[in-house]
Order: structure tokens, then sequence, then C-alpha cells
């Protein structure tokens, strides 16, 4: 059986700017062949269990020549596998898409082309500067500014000035100095506004604004990040009333989200909403325990009556029981058992099955939900605690401390934690991670080994999380309140701290 290729784009950065196709398209895929120009937003949707194949140029190390990266796509697709090429931006621009499909045609594989959003406009709009106007232009070029072997440039500088419309050069930045000169000697003038935009799109986006004329002098006065396209037009003069992107609360901030697994968006999206460029680590996943004896006793005890309290620490938690409940029998078995949740999070997860929790604690923490629900529940209260294999023993603590309480704590579910491949490298460039459990930062920890945690800014839900932190050296600031978006206004305000302090 013959597999299959995708030549898909990934976008220049931003893990938004990936097509719904592509995304699709990548969620299937069994083995992932991408570039260094991939954005690591989008690496972080590759599938877990997917082979992973770097052909990156840009390292010097561990990266494939173009004949060996079309030699892999063949020979994985004759294996009958569904092959992803991810390529940075669009995978036709300057991306030798074409390359890659000429032995896949000879061969007689089946591909597809997913088309991508090109750096070569995507970055000039995250910075506010519109590829063509009215008022300015009539055309936009895309230009190589890379060299042939013999060292000369494959471009009709007459021919780009006599267009006088907008022109984008990409891989121009080492040939800079030439591109402008080709541009003066062919009669541009010296005062066209243009600039240099680096790794657009993503929080490491800088802008360089100049003239053709002293672009060269403006940009050997500092060190030019790569990738960075250069663009010439009077459309650049627009981009310091147009640009938008660094306005953002949280412009030029990277934060790594830890949660498991089936939660980690809502709060990802939050922050990206804010401007923040959004790593996705689902440190932990949930899996209900292999053996449900205990779990079905307690069903079958709470059917007929058997306890008063039932309590929730966590929404995989309480998703992990209601399945089994109902698998088991239905809704009617809670009869009247009043329901506890330790914070909103898992009191929505009960919103989802029609329940509403009785109570909830002033403070969303073990210790609190503990000690305030012992003083609020009748002696003598039968409780029962689904959760976690290794839930925090504070709750059981308090609970134990009350008039003949009677408690039951039953593991419902294992924690198992994902090893993230080059967790440094992915690490070097993140400002902020953020936790929101004690066990989201012993799954981080346990699934990057050989990372220097103490580097690691953290933010927390949480006094319990916050020592979870501290406990491995990690820089902590704690959102008081367990929601979402006081966990997002603490990420603000460690930002606006980190920005003052480099100021
Ligand atoms: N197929 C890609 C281009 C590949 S050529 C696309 O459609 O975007 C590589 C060049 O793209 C780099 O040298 C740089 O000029 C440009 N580039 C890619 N991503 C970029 C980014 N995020 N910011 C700035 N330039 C980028």
């Amino acid at each position: 059986m013959k597999g299959k290729v995708w030549l898909v784009g990934a976008g220049p950065g931003d893990v938004g700017l990936m097509t719904l196709k592509g995304r699709e398209v990548l969620s299937q895929a069994e083995v992932v062949v991408y570039d260094a120009l991939v954005g690591d937003g989008v690496l972080g949707l590759i599938p877990e269990g997917a082979k992973r194949v770097y052909a990156g140029k840009r390292s010097g190390n561990h990266f494939l020549r173009q004949e060996e990266t079309n030699r892999v796509l063949l020979e994985e697709a004759l294996k009958g596998r569904r092959v992803v090429r991810l390529k940075g931006g669009d995978p036709f621009v300057f991306g030798r898409g074409g390359e890659e499909l000429e032995l896949l045609v000879q061969h007689g594989i089946p591909f597809e082309i997913v088309p991508g959003v090109t750096s070569a406009f995507a970055v000039p709009a995250y910075n506010g500067i519109p590829v063509t106007h009215r008022d300015f232009c009539s055309s936009v070029h895309i230009i190589t500014g890379h060299r042939r072997a013999d060292h000369s440039y494959d471009i009709d500088f007459d021919a780009l000035v006599r267009t006088r419309g907008t022109l984008i050069f990409l891989m121009g930045i080492a040939a800079l100095p030439d591109l402008m000169n080709g541009l003066l000697a062919a009669g541009m003038d010296p005062d066209m506004p243009a600039a240099v935009l680096e790794r657009g799109t993503t929080s490491k986006q800088r802008r360089v604004s100049a003239t053709v004329g002293t672009l060269e002098r403006v940009c050997s006065e500092r060190v030019i990040q790569t990738p960075a396209i250069i663009v010439v037009g009077k459309v650049c003069a627009l981009a310091d009333t147009f640009g938008w992107a660094e306005k953002r609360p949280l412009a030029g901030v990277r934060v790594l989200v830890t949660r498991p697994k089936e939660l980690v968006s809502s709060l990802a999206n939050m922050l990206r909403e804010k401007g923040a460029e959004v790593l996705e680590l689902p440190a932990i996943r949930t899996v209900p325990v292999k053996d449900m004896t205990a779990v079905d006793a307690a069903i079958e005890s709470l059917a007929k009556g058997g306890y008063d309290w039932l309590v929730f620490t966590s929404p995989s938690g309480v998703s992990i029981f209601f399945d089994r409940l109902i698998a088991l029998r239905d809704l009617r078995a809670l009869g009247g058992v009043r329901l506890a949740a330790i914070g909103q999070g898992t009191q929505k997860a009960l919103l989802k099955y029609g329940l509403r929790a009785d109570f909830l604690p002033s403070v969303y923490d073990g210790e609190t939900l503990g000690r305030e629900l012992r003083a609020s529940c009748a002696p003598g209260s039968r409780i029962l605690i689904p959760r976690a294999a290794i839930g925090n023993h504070e709750l059981i603590e308090e609970l134990e401390r009350g008039e003949n309480l009677t408690v039951t704590d039953i593991a419902t579910y294992d924690t198992e934690y994902a090893v993230t491949p080059d967790a440094e490298g992915l690490m070097a460039d993140v400002d902020f991670a953020v936790f929101t459990s004690a066990s989201t930062v012993r799954g981080f920890v346990a699934g990057t080994p050989g990372l220097d945690h103490s580097h690691v800014s953290a933010i927390c839900i949480g006094r319990q999380t916050a020592s979870e932190a501290q406990k491995r050296g990690m820089r902590t600031w704690i959102s008081e309140k367990a929601t979402l978006e006081a966990l997002v206004e603490t990420v603000e305000k460690a930002a606006r701290e980190m920005k003052n302090n480099e100021e």
C-alpha cells in the first residue's frame, strides 16, 4: 500500500496563522518532516505518536540535505504512511516545494498541497504595513536575496525600480548592502522608505525602519535576528500609524502553558487574545485507573444512599467519575448527595452534567476546601472523594479532623507525564510558564529532564502550586484567585515587571 504526502504551509510563526486544512491534515499525520522556520506553536500540534524528522537548514547540525529530505518523504510514503512535509510560510513561495514533489511524481506517490500564509505578506501585516495601497503603489513583488553558486544575483534592479511597486526581499539579510546598492544604482530615490522586519508574527517580532539610503547603516548598528524580510516602498511609512501587534498588552511575551491535555486550549486562547505567543505543553495527561473495582463499588454505595457529600478536586476528576457512573447507571444514582467543588473550573465541569456545586471554598486549594467543608457539613457526614491517585494530603487531613466524618478517598485516575522533545531549545525563549496545579509542576519537571528549572519563571494558581514550583527553584508569581481570568492578569503583571526591569 502506498502512503501519501501532504506538503503543508505552516504559516510564518504564529500558530493561529496555520490554515484549518493544514491543522486537520497535521492531526492525522504519522510522519512529520519539518523545517527550522516552522513556529514552535505549530510544532506543538504534531500528534504525540507521530515520527518527527527535522529537515532544518539553519542550525548547522542535525539537518538533512535537500536530496535526503526528498528521499525521506519517498521512503516513508512507500511504507504506507501519512506523511506531512511542514514548511514555513507557503510551501511554494521560495520553499523548494516543487523540488520535493519531483521524486514523488516519479514514483507515483499521491500528494496534496496545502497552501500557507506566506511571511512575505503576513509579516508586513503584523507590522502595520499594507503591501499595497492605492495611494502609493499598484504592484507588489516578492524577490529572493539568495545568491547563485557563483555569488551573482538573479535580480533585474532596473526593472524593479521601474515597477514603482512594493518590493519584498526574502532571504535577503546577508545580501542587504548589495540589494540596497543595486536599487540605488538603478535610480531609486535614497529617501524611499524601507524596513527590516525580524521574526514576524512571533513574540520576538521587531521592526527596523529607515530608507533605502540609510537601511544598511541603521542595521549595522544592531544585530539583526533572522528570519527577517526587507520591505522597500512608500507603504513602509505607514507602519508607525498602523502598527498594532506591539500595542497588545502581552506583545513580546512568550508563555508556556502546561495543563492536562484536555484543558490546555481555553487558557492559551485567552493569553493569545492579549498578544502573547503561547506554546501549549500538555505536561500531564489523565487516564482512568485500570482497575475500576473500587470506583464501581463506591458508585453502587452512592446509589444506595451511602454518601452525604461528593467532593471533586479537578475537572478531570469530574469527567472521569461521571463517565463511569453513566456507563454503570445514570445520574439518578446521585440521589440527594451534596456536591463540593474545589474551584470554578471544577464547578464548570459539573455544570456540563447539569449539576451545580453546593459548596465552593473561599480559597481554591485543598487545605481550605477541607477546612471549610469540615466546618459546614453535619457531624457524621459520609464523604466520597473520587480523585487523582496522587491527590494532595491536606484535604484529607483537614476533613479527618471533623467530628465523626467518614472520608472515602478513591483513586479514579492516574496522572501520566509526557516527555517534551528538545525541552531546552523550547524553553530558551520562553518568558513564563503557567501552572494550574502542583501536579502540572511535577509533570513539567518530570517531562523536561536535564532542564535547569531554576531559570523558569512560573505563574501559579494558588499557594500549593507555587510552593511546588519554588521547591524546584523557580521564580514564582501567584494568582490568588483560581480563575483563568485572574491567571491571565497575573501574567500581565509579571510581564509588566519584566519590561520595567529591562528598561
Ligand atoms: N516559504 C516561506 C519562505 C521561505 S524562504 C514563506 O512563504 O514565508 C525563507 C525566508 O522567509 C527567510 O529568509 C525570511 O526572509 C522569510 N521569513 C520566513 N518566516 C519569517 C518570519 N517569521 N519573519 C520574517 N521573515 C520570515
